[in-house]
């Protein structure tokens, strides 16, 4: 019998980060990194395409990290729930691997090579009350200058 729980926070989609239990404690983006030669590859894989040894593990990302590329989505998707406008980017991590990620806030302001760091929010509930939670990204505001 499972007895009454407290509400929960859960990712939206698994195995892109994690949440821990502590409500306290912040999400964090993971990869995959090969014990062997210690690349980094998002989202984790089995085998590393740099060596080919079965040797991964889950680690985690910094959260930080730099536009590659971006493009604008105008077009609202059936189901989705982020809404339009917004930017699809590639972010290129200091870890050595890439993610694709959703910007909403100052999407329009995008430039390649800008820095970008990585933010959670809750974008809606399951039927039994918890909280998903996804990931997205928005531009790193400079200090005054
Ligand atoms: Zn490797």
């Amino acid at each position: 019998m499972t007895e009454a729980v407290a509400k929960k926070r859960l990712p939206l989609r698994r195995g892109r980060f994690v949440v821990p239990e502590d409500p306290n404690k912040q999400p964090y983006l993971i990869a995959g990194r090969c014990k062997n030669c210690g690349k980094y590859f998002a989202p984790p894989r089995h085998i590393c395409l740099n060596c080919g040894k079965q040797m991964m593990e889950i680690a985690p990302l910094s959260g930080k990290g730099k536009v590659y590329s971006f493009t604008a989505v105008w077009q609202q998707l059936p189901g989705a729930l982020v809404k339009v406008p917004y930017a699809i980017v590639i972010v290129s991590f200091p870890e050595g691997c890439q993610m694709h990620a959703v910007v909403t806030e100052d999407y329009d302001k995008l430039q390649v090579d800008q820095d970008i760091e990585v933010y959670f929010e809750k974008i809606t509930e399951d039927k039994e009350g918890n909280d998903l939670i996804v990931d997205k990204f928005r531009i790193v505001k400079k200090s005054q200058e």
